[in-house]
């Protein structure tokens, strides 16, 4: 089930270490510099490696993370969506809605992707190690995800950071974990919770902090219309939950966000 190719060894990264502990300022503004990754033996890093690919594939990983779910239906899906077309009183073999099920099928896979993601391909090889502790941050990562309440979508963007403990990822990883856990069934609160505490299990970071805000249609068009559509959510673990400075300092970082509407 899982995929091949689990992680690009340590060795055949073509950088080599000057030996001295960089500063990593670069990482805030996005840029990932792989001079400053330090890599310890090969040994040693492949035994970080099979401890975590363990860990990908332990029963308890899977099921708290929700993942490797079986494959969708989507002759049910189009089965069941013909019958709700029925059931408001439309006609569903009239040309606009002919294809419709089948739309939605394919719209429901994509948007739930998610849980079939496989943790082991999403790493795939972008773990280096690292002798700084500067704080790292993705900010501004739009994601789109599906209220398990009604089914619509909630749409926004997380803020993400880390102090390492001598692991770091690579940062085109982080917008991949976001959209992990939004193309699901999801309530903002769990999945800004679930976010934080993957990159805790697979980095071991002195801390994680995850901030998302998002605006739900299920508000916007429905009942009180335009009330509380707007939400923010954080999760805070280790340092950043201890440390207020730690959290000042990355609520700073993140209130310069762009500020940018969605629509
Ligand atoms: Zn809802």
């Amino acid at each position: 089930m899982r995929g091949p190719g689990l992680y690009r060894r340590a060795h055949k990264q073509p950088m080599k270490s000057n030996g001295s502990a960089s500063k990593n300022s670069s990482s805030h503004n996005g840029n990932n510099g792989n001079s400053n990754h330090h890599h310890r033996d090969d040994a040693e890093h492949d035994d970080v490696l099979s401890v975590l690919q363990e860990k990908f594939t332990s029963d308890a990983f899977l099921r708290t993370f929700e993942l490797d779910l079986p494959e969708v239906d989507a002759g049910a899906i189009e089965d069941a969506a013909r019958s709700i077309l029925v059931a408001v009183g439309e006609d569903p073999d009239r040309e606009g809605l002919q294809r419709t099920p089948i739309r939605i099928a394919k719209a429901l896979t994509e948007l739930l992707a998610g849980y079939r993601t496989d943790p082991s391909a999403l790493i795939n090889g972008a773990l280096f190690d690292v002798e700084y502790d500067d704080m790292v941050i993705v900010r501004d990562i739009t994601y789109q995800s599906l209220c398990e309440h009604h089914m619509l979508p909630f749409l926004g963007r997380a803020h993400v950071a880390y102090i390492p403990n001598g692991k770091v990822i690579g940062l085109s990883k982080i917008p991949r974990i976001v959209d992990m856990f939004a193309q699901r069934l999801q309530v903002q609160e769990r999945m800004t919770h679930q976010i934080a505490e993957f990159i805790d299990e697979v980095l071991q970071p002195k801390g994680v902090a995850v901030v998302m805000d998002g605006v739900h249609m299920c508000s916007m068009i429905r009942g009180v219309k335009k009330h509380g559509s707007g939400m923010t959510t954080s999760a805070m673990l280790g340092i950043f939950r201890e440390d207020e400075r730690t959290r000042a300092e990355f609520m700073a970082h993140i209130q310069r966000a762009s500020g940018q509407s969605l629509f």
